[in-house]
């Protein structure tokens, strides 16, 4: 029998999105597609999951190596493909274990229409067991999986845990505040994660945007990319605003800066047609990050504010970071704007004052002129 080199992918939760079923699988199917440029795959929709259909071995370790990172993947795994019948079954089980294995069958029917049923396929495992590659045993750990459909018969013996959550795209866009830390691009994942498309706005110190996106920041966005292949960057520089703020206290600085930030954010999700904001803010980390600040600084903001960090610890951060392959680019020495106003800046700034410094700086006019020499890039 030819050898097929297929996966199959199952997805959890979208199952609970009812009537928009369709349309979240073909998302899946759209985003798995872009996620395996490259391996040029075949993607077949199987009622409950997806089979994707590989052209060898190495285009299959490429995708499984890929399929990691596709939000709305609940499991996935390797799948040898049988016609439905009994001998094309246990044919098709010669080779998926050792020798010295013991496994456990586990059959079920997803397509009923078949002379034999799970039972059957089990017995006739159990009747052949002398001319298989491995031992039988009801309590065993090793699993062969074996699922009868329409168009064939799947046995697998791999679960390979997905990323989980949601198709990007099914929840709507938003744009994530990107700095050059750890934080936002752990926020950045657990918000593509809940099905987000992101275009990311990034404000840094240099002299050009081009620098700024040859920067570290090209490399966090290469991680980030594989979550969510396409994705739009705007790059927009800080100087316009330090130079106008250069006279207030160094104190408000911080959050006078965030207030910035954000209604620059909702600038961009305009453009992006996104009206939610996501940012990398956990609750009490530093000064900006209490309650009393961070009101201040989204005064006047109607996109809603997505913080997923919001009760996490430094140390999950990280751990998170860790995991997501962020952390070792994050920690590179960076020249980050967000030196700015880190001495003692106010824990409890009134909106108030915000307001009013954010006048008196003419920041209105310091919006309009960054966003002149703001630049994108995919
Ligand atoms: P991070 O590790 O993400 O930089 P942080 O702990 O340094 O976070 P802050 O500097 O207060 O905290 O920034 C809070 C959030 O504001 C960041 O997570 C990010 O979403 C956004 N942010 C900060 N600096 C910038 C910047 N230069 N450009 C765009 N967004 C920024
Ligand atoms: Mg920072």
């Amino acid at each position: 029998m030819a050898r097929n080199y297929a996966v199959v992918v199952h997805y959890g939760e979208l199952w609970l999105k009812g009537r928009n079923r369709g349309s979240f699988i073909r998302r899946l199917n759209g985003n798995i597609n872009a996620a395996l440029k490259g391996c040029k795959p075949r993607i077949v929709d199987e009622r409950d999951r997806l089979l994707v259909y590989f052209k060898d071995s190495k285009t299959t370790e490429k995708g499984i190596q890929n399929l990691r990172f596709v939000p709305g993947i609940s499991w996935f795994g390797r799948v040898i493909m049988a016609k439905n019948s009994l001998p094309d079954i246990i044919k098709a089980s010669n080779g998926m274990f050792d020798k010295k294995d013991t496994v456990r069958i586990v059959a079920k029917r997803s397509y009923k229409g078949t002379k034999f049923n799970s039972y059957g396929i089990v017995s006739e495992f159990i009747k052949k067991s002398r001319n298989l590659g491995f031992k039988i045993d009801k309590d065993a750990d090793k699993e062969l999986l074996i699922n009868v459909t329409k168009n064939g018969t799947m046995l697998s013996s791999e679960k390979i845990v997905g990323l989980g959550g949601l198709p990007v795209g099914s929840s709507g866009k938003a744009i994530v505040l990107l700095s050059g830390g750890i934080d936002s691009p752990v926020a950045a994942v657990y918000a593509m994660k809940r099905g987000l498309d992101v275009a990311y706005l990034h404000v840094h110190a240099f002299r050009s945007n081009k620098e700024a996106a040859s920067s570290k920041m090209k490399n966090i966005l290469g991680v980030l990319s594989k979550y969510s292949q396409k994705q739009k960057v705007y790059y927009a520089p800080a100087y316009i605003f330090q130079s106008a703020t250069i006279k207030i206290p160094q104190k408000y600085e911080l959050v006078l800066f965030r207030r910035f930030l954000y209604r620059l954010a909702e600038e961009v999700g305009r453009r992006e047609h996104a009206n939610a904001i996501v940012t990398g803010e956990s609750l009490g980390q530093v000064a900006s990050q209490t309650i009393g600040n961070m009101t201040a600084s989204q005064h006047g903001i109607e996109s809603i504010v997505i913080r997923p960090l919001i009760g996490f610890d430094k140390r999950e951060i990280i751990d998170q970071a860790k995991r997501l392959g962020t952390y070792d680019i994050s920690i590179k020495s960076y020249k980050d704007v967000c030196a700015i106003g880190v001495k003692n800046p106010s824990t409890n700034m009134g909106s108030e004052l915000v307001s009013r410094l954010y006048k008196s700086c003419d920041l209105d006019n310091v919006l309009k002129r960054t966003i002149k020499l703001m630049g994108e890039s995919d």
